[in-house]
Order: C-alpha cells, then sequence, then structure tokens
C-alpha cells in the first residue's frame, strides 16, 4: 500500500535480490514455482506449509472469539466510490471490467465489503462487538514484486474486521488481536517485534506492525538504544529543535551553481555542510494544485507523514521537471523557498536554519544568507521528514538505530472512517444511530512463511521447525529399486508410521544416496531415518 519503500532506498541500501536466502531456497527446495511477476505456484510440500500456517492462525483465532467466513475477491466498484478509496488508491488496486462494462477491483483488502456486509447484517448494540476473519487471496498491482512470495502480487492474508460501538470495546477487542498475533508469532517460532506503525491507505490513527527481524527485511524500524522505543521509520516522529539561534542575518547573496544540481554538489561548490542548505520537493496538491515542502538538505521526505496533510494529493507524486517549468516556471534543480507563489510546507529542522543556502528559482543560480521571515515564510511547519540514525527518538530517552525488519502482520484501529462513508449504523443502549467504530488486523500467510526461511536456515537448506515442516519424518530408503528386503522395511516402517499419524514422506527415487541426502537436507524435514541393507543387517 505504500511507495515510500523506493524513497527509503536513499536512506539505506536496499537488498538485492540476490541476497534474500528463502526464495532461491524455495524454489530449491520445491515449495513454490513462478508463473508470472509476483504470481505464483504452491507445490505440495509448499502447500503442506502454509496448511500448517492457517491452522495455526486458525486456532488462535477462534481461541480469541473471531468467527471465520469468505468474502468474494472481485469487488464491485461502487463500494470503493463509497469510501473514496477509488479515487484515492494508486495502480496498485488493480481495477477491471465485466461484460455489461460495470467496474470491478481486485482484492488488496477488504474493509469495503466487510462494511457492506455490515451495513446489511448489523442492526442493534446487542450484536456487537463482533470480529469476523478470513483466510483468502490479496491482489495488489505491486510496482516492484520481489523476493518471490515476500512480495508478490498475488498473496495470502488472514485478514480480521471488529465492530463496536464504542472506543472502549474497540481497544479492548485490538489489545485482544495484539496478544493473538503474538500467540501465533511464538509458535511459528518467529523472532519479532511489534511496533508503531503509519495507517497508510488503510485510515485510523493507532496501528501497530509485527515485524519478523531480518538483514534483507523492506522495512526501517527505528529503535531506541537503551529504552523500549521502537517505530517504523514511515511513523516515527522528529523532535523539533530548540529555539533558533539567533545571531547576525547574512545579507542575502545570489550566487552562480551552473550544473550544481543536487544538494552534494551544491555544497561542494560552496563549501557548506548540507545541514546548512534546503531542499524544496515539488508534490502534487490536491485540486489540481502544487505544494513545495522544503526539508534541510541533508534529511529526506517521509511520505506517510507528509501524506497525512489535507493540502497533498493521495498518493503522494512528486511533479517532474517538464510539468514545473510549463506550470510555474521554475528551473528543477535550482527550486528555492524565497519568492515561491505556490503553498510552503516547511519541516521543523529546516525552520530552524538561519543564513541558509537554498535554491534561486532561476536557472544556475543559489541563494546563500537566507533567513526565513525576511526572505521567504512558511505557510505551514511540521515533521515531514525521516528521522536519521543518532538522533534523540521521540521518547526523548535514546539514540535512534536502524535495524530491518519483514512486515507480517498490521492491526489498525480504524474509527467510524468506513462506517461513516458507507453508513454503516446500529442503534446503541439508548436507541440512538450510531456509526460503527471498526478495527481491522492482517497477517501476511504466505510472506511468513517465507519470513521464516529467512529468519531458519542454513548453508545446507532450510531449518523447519516442528510446528511448520511439511512432513516430520523422511524415510530415505537406499537401494530401493533393487534391494527388496529394503523395500519391504521402508514400505513397513512408513505404513507403521502413517498409521501412527506421523507425517512421514517416502524418498522412493532412484536416485543415489548422495542425492537423496543432500535433497533432504535441503527440504530441511525435522527427521530423517536412512534405511539401508547393510544398517538393516545391522
Ligand atoms: P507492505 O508495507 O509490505 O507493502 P502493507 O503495509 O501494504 O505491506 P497491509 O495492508 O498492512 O500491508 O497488509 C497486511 C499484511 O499483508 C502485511 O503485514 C503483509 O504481511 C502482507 N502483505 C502485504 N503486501 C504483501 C505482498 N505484496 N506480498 C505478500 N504479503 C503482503
Ligand atoms: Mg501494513
Amino acid at each position: 500500500m505504500k511507495s515510500s519503500q523506493y524513497l527509503l532506498a536513499t536512506l539505506r541500501e536496499q537488498p538485492a535480490e540476490a541476497e534474500i536466502a528463502s526464495h532461491g531456497l524455495m524454489l530449491r527446495a520445491g515449495l513454490v514455482r513462478r508463473i508470472g511477476a509476483g504470481l505464483y505456484n504452491w507445490l505440495p510440500l509448499g502447500a503442506r506449509v502454509l496448511s500448517k500456517v492457517t491452522a495455526i492462525i486458525r486456532q488462535e483465532m477462534n481461541a480469541a472469539g473471531a468467527h471465520e467466513l469468505v468474502m468474494p475477491l472481485v469487488q464491485p466498484a461502487e463500494l470503493w466510490q463509497q469510501s473514496g478509496r477509488w479515487d484515492s488508491s494508486g495502480p496498485e488496486l488493480a481495477r477491471l471490467q465485466d461484460r455489461h462494462h460495470r467496474d470491478y477491483c481486485l482484492a488488496p483488502t477488504h474493509e469495503e465489503v466487510i462494511t457492506a456486509l455490515a451495513r446489511q447484517e448489523l442492526t442493534s448494540y446487542r450484536q456487537l462487538p463482533i470480529n469476523l476473519y478470513q483466510i483468502q487471496t490479496k491482489f495488489r498491482d505491486e510496482i516492484r514484486p520481489r523476493f518471490g512470495v515476500m512480495r508478490a502480487r498475488e498473496f495470502m492474508m488472514m485478514d480480521s474486521y471488529s465492530f463496536h460501538t464504542n472506543q472502549a470495546s474497540l481497544e479492548q477487542t485490538y489489545q485482544d488481536m495484539y496478544d493473538c498475533y503474538g500467540r501465533i508469532l511464538q509458535r511459528m517460532g518467529l523472532e519479532y517485534r511489534v511496533v508503531e506503525a503509519d495507517s497508510g491507505n488503510i485510515g485510523g490513527q493507532v496501528s501497530h506492525e509485527f515485524q519478523v527481524l531480518s538483514g534483507v527485511g523492506e522495512d526501517i524500524l527505528v529503535v531506541g538504544d537503551g529504552s523500549d522505543y521502537v517505530a517504523n521509520i514511515e511513523r516515527a516522529a522528529c523532535l523539533s529543535p530548540k529555539a533558533r539561534v539567533v545571531g547576525i542575518a547574512e545579507d542575502l547573496q545570489k550566487v552562480a551553481t551552473p550544473e550544481a544540481k543536487s544538494i552534494d554538489s551544491v555544497s561542494a561548490l560552496l563549501g557548506v555542510a548540507a545541514a546548512k542548505t534546503v531542499k524544496t520537493l515539488a508534490l502534487r496538491g490536491t485540486e489540481g494544485s502544487i505544494v513545495a515542502v522544503v526539508l534541510r538538505g541533508d534529511h529526506s521526505l517521509n511520505l506517510s507523514k507528509i501524506g497525512r496533510r489535507d493540502e497533498i494529493a493521495s498518493p503522494v507524486e512528486l511533479v517532474d521537471a517538464d510539468e514545473l517549468k510549463q506550470q510555474l516556471g521554475l528551473p528543477a534543480g535550482f527550486i528555492g523557498p524565497c519568492g515561491l507563489k505556490i503553498p510552503l510546507l516547511v519541516d521543523h529542522s529546516a525552520a530552524h536554519l538561519t543564513n541558509f543556502v537554498c535554491g534561486a528559482n532561476e536557472e544556475g543560480y543559489h541563494l546563500t544568507g537566507v533567513n526565513w521571515g525576511r526572505d521567504a515564510e512558511a505557510t505551514a511547519t511540521g515533521d515531514f521528514r525521516n528521522i536519521t540514525e543518532g538522533e534523540l527518538c521521540s521518547d526523548g530517552l535514546s539514540r535512534a538505530r536502524f535495524v530491518r525488519g519483514i512486515e507480517v502482520g498490521h492491526i489498525f484501529q480504524l474509527g467510524d472512517k468506513y462506517s461513516t462513508a458507507m453508513a454503516a449504523r446500529v442503534l446503541d443502549d439508548k436507541g440512538r444511530q450510531k456509526a460503527l467504530i471498526m478495527g481491522c488486523y492482517g497477517i501476511g500467510v504466505s510472506r511468513m512463511v517465507a519470513a521464516f526461511i529467512e529468519q531458519n536456515h542454513d548453508d545446507k537448506g532450510i531449518l523447519w521447525s516442528p510446528t511448520l515442516c511439511p512432513f516430520e519424518v523422511v524415510l530415505l530408503p537406499l537401494n530401493f529399486g533393487r534391494s527388496q528386503v529394503v523395500r519391504n522395511a521402508a514400505d513397513s516402517l512408513y505404513r507403521q508410521l502413517i498409521n501412527a499419524g506421523v507425517e512421514v514422506l517416502m524418498d522412493d527415487r532412484d536416485e543415489r544416496p548422495g542425492v537423496k541426502f543432500t535433497d533432504s537436507e535441503l527440504i530441511g524435514i525435522p527427521y530423517s531415518v536412512v534405511i539401508g541393507d547393510r544398517n538393516l543387517a545391522a
């Protein structure tokens, strides 16, 4: 649902496709096969693992009082128009038409459909709270599907939705789901952290992500060194600087900076630190406007934070050089806040600068000695940037350190965003019509399998835990084709284990022992029994 990962690439190198061990292992061990970009077949071994994961999820969700249902993958556009997300969703929402030219989308998530269902079925507070879940296919036309099933276009999700008449009841179920997700991840044997998260296009104010720690994760988590602060960088608030340093204001000067279009080249040319420069980004605003966002030169834009501003169009989009030139006559690479005739959203730390350097809004020139108030005026200031490593976290107690995580689960307190937009109301205990209060909760079932393998493998193969292994025992009869003794012993042991309820796989291929051993280590079945003429005799 977010494109910030691509901007985050500038924060820290993104893991390369080749670094993802899990994908290679899933292919080599015969768990999955690719059939198109972001589209996978789950082969029998993989399907067995998936069903173990879904069994754990079902047990825990049922135990937490949720009820399973199944909703359609193809959803009428009308519902998405009612919620407002038909327009606010970007191209990752796959839209299609039926033979009657009616519009539909492929479900990237199910808030609209469940709210429409709740609107029909729920009439009274007496039916609440209720928590409904499904384990189902989602489709998101991801801009860059990669890492196999980790970021696929079609993937399996367990999503649930809870309905309430008041915030306290929502908070109770939210806590139940928080605990339930923790139990699911623990039973799967994943090492994870729960982090404060951004709600993105799903909506609501409070949300947490369940992040599996892994060097190849796509998310950057901000961890407080020495405190228990942990947040997704999308969410991690930056403390605003203390009062502005008041010094002598320098004169404003226009200096020639031909070819210097980047912060690095400007600061090298003028011999000033990037932190004493500002960069001005032009973003698409609402109603066809263009809005400038000003950051300190050494900082990067946080798409989630800026995306929450009313002035900014959703999804967040940079205005390209051609349009800037045509619409505003501005030269990309030389834009600055002085004399700009569009709204200026200035990040706190840029607003704090004095005597700084910025583009002169003229090809080949920058301004030095720039001061707010005298030379430029912010329309609004706020926290629009990514926190940097080493700075104070918003708890005020610890310094930020970055670690990487794979997001496997995300829970949201939605409030009444969908129920108000879609008129889903019930009668409360005083007989008044009230918009339903909602929560929604999602776990990436297929991604979780890849995340487990990422954390549990060695150079020989996957290291399944007894809870997730596709089979518990593999029988490795040697010389199976030729030795009647081996064949009889293997067949009999196979039947005994099946009868005892053990999940057993028999490697009855006519392969050399070495091949069988290598493959069984690659697949990573916890126990193997080698049956050969020699050890049978012994
Ligand atoms: P991401 O930030 O990774 O794109 P998201 O925040 O958009 O994910 P949610 O809308 O929170 O995802 O969906 C719930 C869960 O579905 C995620 O926590 C993740 O485990 C899983 N998921 C989301 N997108 C994908 C995908 N493209 N492939 C596999 N699993 C996914
Ligand atoms: Mg999410």
